[in-house]
């Protein structure tokens, strides 16, 4: 029999897990939109709709958007046709009341496999990763000294392959950052986690390997 089940996608990782290079092979390969919540609120910000009026409110200050509108803009998306064989949420649910949400929406109770994905990475890698990256502030390319190593070095800096210019460390990469990244990661992710398990929809695939390797396990999961 044909299975012709949406497949609905929550992926959850630390920074540094590979996410969204994880995110753009899902949906290539299982033909389902990448669906970022902070993206679409970006998005409605930079056009001045009412949502992206009252979503900047909390957003620039780095809160939390209110539930109500969050669900209300995800209902609205997962009713586009490119939602009708599944979706890939990047950023959402958010927390347990989102999660509820969730698993109340049509679209997820009704004819859906819902796997919920964690690549999981120790910290003390992400810091690894994340510390050895460096960006080159011209033409925006990203290296990295441990997978991606810049060519040249002038002195003690490294210079970028593409324009020559002098690599830096993103305020984003620092430890100090990073540990407190992490710290975020942890306090928002472990009750989603807990939520996940509690239904019986989460998947724990191995995030210290390849790129290819980390998505056989996905594919494994989804397939
Ligand atoms: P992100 O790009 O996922 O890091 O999201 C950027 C910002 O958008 C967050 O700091 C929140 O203010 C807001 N945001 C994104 N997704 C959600 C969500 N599911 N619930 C509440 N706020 C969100």
């Amino acid at each position: 029999m044909i299975d012709t089940k949406k497949r609905i996608v929550v992926l959850l990782g630390p920074p540094g897990a590979g996410k969204g290079t994880q995110a753009a092979y899902i949906k290539e390969k299982f033909h389902i939109p990448h669906i970022s919540t902070g993206e679409i609120l970006r998005d409605n910000i930079d056009k001045g709709t009412p949502l992206g009026i009252e979503a900047h409110k909390f957003m620039h200050k780095g809160d939390l958007v209110p539930d109500d509108l969050i669900i209300e803009m995800v209902k609205d998306r997962v009713r586009q046709p490119d939602c009708a064989e599944g979706a890939l949420f990047d950023g959402f649910p958010r927390n347990e009341e989102q999660s509820e949400m969730f698993f109340d929406m049509e679209y997820v109770s009704t004819n859906a496999k819902v796997c919920a994905i964690l690549i999981d990475i120790p910290d003390e890698e992400v810091i690894n990763r994340l510390s050895n990256r460096r960006y080159c502030p011209s033409c925006k390319s990203i290296y990295n000294l441990i997978y991606k190593v810049p060519k040249n070095k002038d002195g003690d800096s490294y210079l970028c392959d593409n324009c020559g210019s002098e690599l830096v460390i993103r305020d984003d990469d620092k430890v100090e950052t990073i540990k407190n990244r992490l710290k975020v990661f942890h306090d928002t992710a472990e009750p989603l986690i807990a939520y996940f398990t509690k239904k019986n929809v989460l998947h724990i695939v191995d995030g210290i390997t390849s790129l290819e390797e980390v998505f056989k396990q996905i594919v494994n999961i989804l397939e």
